[in-house]
């Protein structure tokens, strides 16, 4: 008999919907959030549970975790992967552009990670799986915006685990370079991304997004005493 599920934000495409297709094939049942959830129709079930939440709102959030948490019992996990990547010279960027990354990337892992923890820190157990990124390590050029609101998640990630860390919750936080997904379309500048795919090429391209979800499974997949901190992964290509 199941119990408990995994929430999983930003489901509906890249790294979050390769994780998704992941955990379900493995037979977790999940929560699935996003704002685009025509994407994700063909993966309900009795055992996945689809809810339209922006990174933003909390409110909404709380209801789909208690939705959820009716259906299938208490949150084994929460997987904060929803982001924004919207490069840009710091000299000319939008205000708009910033702010919006930091709510969806830093302050959204905030709330995802208040949300679940009363639940995991009550029963003793629980994860929280953060996807950060190597720009949450080392910066990058057009990246000014961006790079802080990783940095933040890997902070904000090693400050929580020593927190929880006694009552039994894992925090994790995984930092992958290049990958092959849709999130580079975000970025308003069209040189700005010439150069980026410019680069990519160079280096033969990003990972497949499922290496991405396969290494959040293997990191969840350890003995409840064993929290593998941190992962960075990338192509070997990659230099920087
Ligand atoms: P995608 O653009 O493919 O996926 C981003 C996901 O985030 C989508 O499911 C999107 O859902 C969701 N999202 C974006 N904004 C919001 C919002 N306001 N509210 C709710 N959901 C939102 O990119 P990736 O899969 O690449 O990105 C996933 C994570 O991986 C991000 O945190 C990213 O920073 C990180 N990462 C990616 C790398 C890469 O090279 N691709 C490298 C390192 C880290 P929807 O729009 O439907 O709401």
């Amino acid at each position: 008999m199941k119990t408990g599920f995994i929430a999983i934000t930003g489901a509906t495409s890249g790294i979050g919907h390769a994780t998704a297709q992941t955990f379900i094939q493995k037979g977790y049942r999940v929560l699935l959030l996003g704002r685009r959830i025509d994407r994700l129709a063909s993966l309900a079930s009795d055992d996945v549970l689809i809810r339209q939440v922006a990174a933003t709102d909390r409110v909404a959030l709380d209801a789909a975790l208690a939705d959820a948490t009716e259906a299938f019992g208490p949150v084994e996990a929460i997987i904060n992967n929803a982001g924004r990547m919207l490069l840009g010279q710091i000299e000319t960027q939008g205000a708009e552009e910033w702010e919006e990354m930091f709510d969806v990337n830093a302050l959204g892992v905030l709330h995802g990670m208040q949300a679940v923890l009363p639940s995991m820190v009550e029963r003793k157990t629980g994860t929280i799986i953060n996807i950060s990124s190597i720009a949450g390590k080392k910066t990058f050029a057009d990246h000014a915006a961006y790079v802080g609101t990783k940095f933040a998640v890997h902070s904000m990630s090693e400050n929580v685990r020593g927190e929880v860390a006694s009552h039994g919750v894992r925090v994790m936080t995984i930092a992958p370079g290049v990958v092959e997904t849709e999130l580079l379309g975000h970025t308003t500048s069209d040189a700005i991304k010439d150069g980026y795919n410019e680069w990519k090429q160079s280096i033969e391209g990003g990972l497949d997004p499922q290496i991405v979800a396969d290494t959040v499974l293997f990191a969840f997949e350890q003995p409840q005493h064993v929290n593998i901190r941190e992962i960075v992964l990338a192509p070997t290509k990659q230099v920087d």
